[in-house]
């Protein structure tokens, strides 16, 4: 087991350090791979980006778990 970092999954949002020119930094994945394509939030765009940059961009601003947080996250305390 050498994956000790967050689990990215298709249809998750993840927030990049790295920002779109539409101002957005939120992206939702649409296929993992030896590299990701995202989805700008903002504007729709698409883009491909290695997943070495993909987990470096997410390691100081962390990730929007916004699939899993309807389903698992989102349990009254
Ligand atoms: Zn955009």
């Amino acid at each position: 087991m050498e994956e000790k970092k967050a689990e990215i999954r298709v249809g998750d949002i993840i927030r990049l350090k790295k920002a779109h020119p539409c101002g957005s930094r939120e992206w939702q994945v649409l296929r993992i791979g030896q590299d990701f394509r995202l989805k700008c939030a903002g504007c729709g765009h698409q883009i491909m980006l290695k997943r070495r940059e993909v987990e470096k961009n997410m390691r100081t601003s962390g990730i929007l778990l916004a699939n899993r947080e309807n389903k698992e996250y989102n349990k009254t305390p």
